[in-house]
């Protein structure tokens, strides 16, 4: 689903985007072009042993701004991988962790391979290369860069990261905070996983919270009943549709994948489909009757919210004025181009852009950063007191009821719930719940109330760039 050659590369596109919200500013001279610049980009090369010959790799570390350090932002493996994509990926990294306030400047890496050439012990090989370069240059480093899983890498490869670093410094009591996305026996956090595909459910739980929003999109009711078409079903998409459909009552139509789609009416199985891809590693054969082969038509299909979940660009200047969803969610970085971006807006469609939208993966890093770094995981001093405070309160109410003949009698379900104090899991949920609203509402007081902002990518970008200036101006920039 590549994009038309007219339009701009994904790094111009973001520039675009940004130079658009930018121009609405009253910035001192010269700090937009700060803003907006890539600090740099590290590009290595270096060979790695298999298979009996050297093979040579590419790969990339960009960091976009350090007004806040570390930065952060996840690492990439896919043969599309180039700097232009690993710098628009930076940048978004800058304007997601302001917006969402993860104490973070913006970064990203990448490298160019298809991990399904190769084995597990070979990708073990590559990545421990790879990070080797990185780490060497502090380009990944508990207090300067602190990479994360993105397309084509998870916990696995995290896992190889940060042992690597600990085989390089071996006194670094912090070094398992080089990494974040690391599977929870190797210093992860409870929920990192789901973390991406969670935020976006937060994040159309609280836009249907919105009436005004809500109304802009000409939609009516709450998120019950909607119906969703999902692009990718990686961990990303995956995860999204899962807790939509069964948790806030949306059926999922349509689910498109490298080689097809599978579009549906009454609603597609999420997890039978996600296991048929786990196994297979396609989508074909799953149901040949539901089967649209050209599956990027799928995106022009009715429904209510159409949901990118993978690569960047795929709503773009040949599909734009075809889709029909009044409402897009951008769960990957920049599924919709600046020129689409423009069509879809004098559409009226409402977009939920992607620095806020699937900002949940940056968030629980953050968390997951600030265990490593307090050695001790959330809720261990807590939970076990909190449970007993609540003890001690159910019981004074039942012993008071029973003096005054009442024989209150509260029901065993409720008092499990209540007795129980929360767990990791469930803190790192309400940390994200609470982010997402937040950040939500800033948005959205800037869409609402400015008659210049008629969209709430602009209003995001407006949020995110108005707290890294002020963050380079109490530096005295
Ligand atoms: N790769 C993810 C993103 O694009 C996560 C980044 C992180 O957790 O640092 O937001």
């Amino acid at each position: 689903m590549s994009q038309p050659a007219s339009e701009p590369s994904f790094r111009e596109s973001v520039d675009q985007m940004f130079n658009r919200a930018v121009s609405l500013m009253d910035l001192s001279p010269g700090l937009e072009e700060k803003i907006r610049v890539c600090n740099a980009t590290y590009t290595v090369r270096f060979g790695v042993r298999l298979r009996g010959e050297i093979k040579t790799f590419t790969g990339y570390r960009s960091v976009h701004s350090e007004h806040m350090e570390p930065v952060k932002g996840g690492i990439r493996f896919a043969l599309g991988v180039n700097q232009d994509e690993v710098e628009a990926l930076a940048a978004l990294m800058t304007y997601k962790c302001a917006l969402v306030e993860a104490p973070f400047g913006g970064s990203k890496g990448g490298l160019c391979i298809d991990p399904r050439e190769y084995s597990a012990q070979e990708m073990e090989l590559i990545t421990r290369r790879f990070a080797y370069e990185l780490i060497k240059r502090d380009l990944i480093n508990p207090a300067q860069n602190v990479p994360a899983p993105d397309m084509g890498t998870g916990e696995r490869e995290m896992a190889w990261i940060a042992d690597q670093f600990k085989r390089m410094n071996t006194t670094d009591i912090n070094g398992v905070a080089c990494v974040t996305g690391k599977p929870t026996n190797a210093g992860g956090i409870q929920g990192r996983t789901e973390a991406t595909g969670r935020g976006v459910q937060y994040a159309l739980r609280e836009f249907f919270r919105d009436a005004e929003g809500v109304k802009k999109a000409g939609m009516s009711g709450t998120l019950d009943g909607k119906t969703v078409i999902v692009q990718g079903l990686g961990n990303v998409g995956y995860h999204a549709a899962k807790f939509l459909s069964e948790e806030d009552g949306c059926t999922i139509t349509g689910i498109i994948e490298r080689d097809g789609a599978l579009y549906d009416p009454n609603g597609l199985d999420v997890e039978s489909l996600r296991a048929w891809l786990m196994k297979h590693g396609t989508i074909v054969g799953f149901s040949d009757s539901n089967l649209v082969e050209d599956g990027a038509k799928v995106l022009e299909e009715p429904c209510d919210i159409l949901l990118p979940a993978a690569l960047e660009g795929v709503i773009n200047l040949s599909n734009a004025e075809r889709v029909q969803a009044p409402l897009i969610i951008e769960a990957a970085n920049g599924p919709v181009t600046v020129g689409a971006d423009e069509i879809l807006r004098r559409k009226g469609t409402v977009i939920i852009p992607d620095m806020y939208a699937n900002a949940g993966g940056v968030t629980v890093s953050y968390f997951e950063w600030v265990k490593n770094l307090s050695h001790i995981r959330f809720g261990r001093m807590q939970r076990r007191q909190e449970e007993a405070r609540h003890q001690l309160l159910l019981d004074e109410l039942e012993r008071l009821s029973t003096d005054k003949g009442l024989n209150w009698q509260l029901s065993p379900n409720f008092k499990e719930k209540y007795l129980r104090g929360a767990d990791e899991l469930e803190l790192v949920r309400s940390g994200l719940d609470d982010t997402m609203r937040a950040a939500y509402s800033q948005m959205a007081t800037v869409w609402h109330s400015r008659d210049d902002v008629d969209d709430l990518r602009t209003a995001a970008y407006l949020v995110a760039i108005e707290k890294v200036a002020a963050s380079y101006q109490a530096k005295g920039l």
